[in-house]
């Protein structure tokens, strides 16, 4: 439609920001189809930087010329239904200007210019020659994992963290790997120092905590709206399931059950020989998996687990947090579903933490614990 354009106009707002419009006009008069507001600064910004925008504001273009053009750029984040994404000045320091629809998108691409970022479909991490300033996008596991990602800087750096590179995440902003971290990724207590598992960036908090402040406080968000769509309410839950092989491993579960509440009675029927009602301890396996606290899948070397998986995949989609050892090299390790633990003692350990309710889990929705 030749007749519709992007203005900045006046809109009653509080603290006299500007709206920026499409405005479509027919035989019916003329339309404001909104997109966001921003301040007057940077809605001059934006218009220096963009010719096709106007000003329906009645000050004189005096006042926009001596304005900084402003880069722009809409990165789209996965985890948010509506407005997936964040429109971000990138010129000077990278600021977030305001949460966009698909169709506010589209509207403001009609005359604004910007980097359109998918995180769904791009990698992540970058590798970055500070002198340079050139970014290279990190491959395979380095693009998405942090870690593999850190290993590659301390590569291109000749074994040290710190040289002539440095990360940088999409949004093109520096990842710290040395602390300092920086202070609003920092969870309220806690010095426990890691880079986030969601966004690269160094943080301090919770011994184990996998992300920093602001990535929690997404996930228990997401888990939240999740829980809020699903199904049945989650009953009250007991006990730590245990998933393993059966003969291998049975009796050491029962000497464990003397110092934590193991729920899953399969232990006792776990010897070579015993004859089973396969249907009774199937349907045992599946309601107990559901009713627990936490499960914890365990696998030696040398092992191949078959039911274990299924009690594995029960407590997934049940909501239970689910920690792995000896599970390292399957995908389903790296899901972001399960939480790695080194050996058993270490599970047990973070399965209490879990009981109590001050552990931090992947895909632990249950944090706001009864
Ligand atoms: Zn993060």
């Amino acid at each position: 439609m030749s007749n519709q354009y992007l203005v900045f106009r006046h809109c009653g707002d509080a603290d006299g920001r500007l709206q920026l419009v499409t405005r479509t006009h027919d035989l019916g008069g003329t339309d404001y189809d909104p997109i966001f507001r921003a301040s007057v600064a940077d809605a001059y910004g934006i218009g220096r930087a963009n010719r096709a925008v106007g000003f329906h504001t009645g000050d004189d273009e005096g006042a926009r010329a001596s304005a900084e053009p402003m880069a722009l750029r809409a990165v789209r984040r996965s985890t948010r239904q509506t407005r997936p994404w964040d429109l971000l000045k990138v010129s000077g320091e990278m600021r977030k200007l305001a949460e966009l629809s698909d169709d506010q998108l589209s509207r403001l691409r009609k005359g604004v210019s910007l980097d359109v970022v998918d995180t769904d479909a791009l990698p992540r991490f970058y590798l970055v020659r500070s002198e340079a300033g050139d970014r290279t996008l990190l491959e395979e596991d380095a693009s998405t994992d942090v870690k593999a990602a850190i290993r590659a800087l301390q590569t291109a750096n000749g074994g040290r963290l710190l040289g002539e590179h440095h990360l940088e995440d999409v949004l093109g902003e520096r990842i710290e790997v040395i602390l300092p971290a920086h202070g609003k990724r920092n969870w309220s207590d806690g010095d426990y120092a890691s880079n986030c598992a969601a966004c690269g960036h160094a943080f301090l908090g919770p011994k184990r905590a996998p992300r920093c402040a602001p990535c929690h406080a997404e996930t228990l968000a997401e888990n939240a709206a999740r829980d809020a769509a699903g199904p049945a309410a989650k009953p009250g839950r007991h006990g730590v399931y245990i998933a393993s092989k059966a003969v291998a491993h049975g009796p050491r579960w029962q000497e464990l059950r003397k110092r934590l509440p193991v729920i899953s009675t399969w232990i006792d029927e776990s010897a070579p020989g015993l004859t089973l009602d396969w249907p009774d301890l199937w349907d045992r396996c599946i309601s107990e998996v559901i009713s627990a606290e936490v499960l914890i899948v365990y696998m030696e070397p040398g092992e191949t687990l078959k039911g274990a998986w299924i009690e594995v995949g029960a407590a997934l989609g049940a909501g239970v947090p689910v920690l792995g050892v000896g599970i390292d090299e399957f995908s389903i390790a790296k899901s972001g579903k399960i939480t790695l633990c080194a050996s058993m003692d270490e599970a047990v350990e973070m399965a209490r933490g879990i009981m109590d309710g001050n552990a931090l889990v992947h895909g632990a929705g249950e944090l706001e614990s009864a």
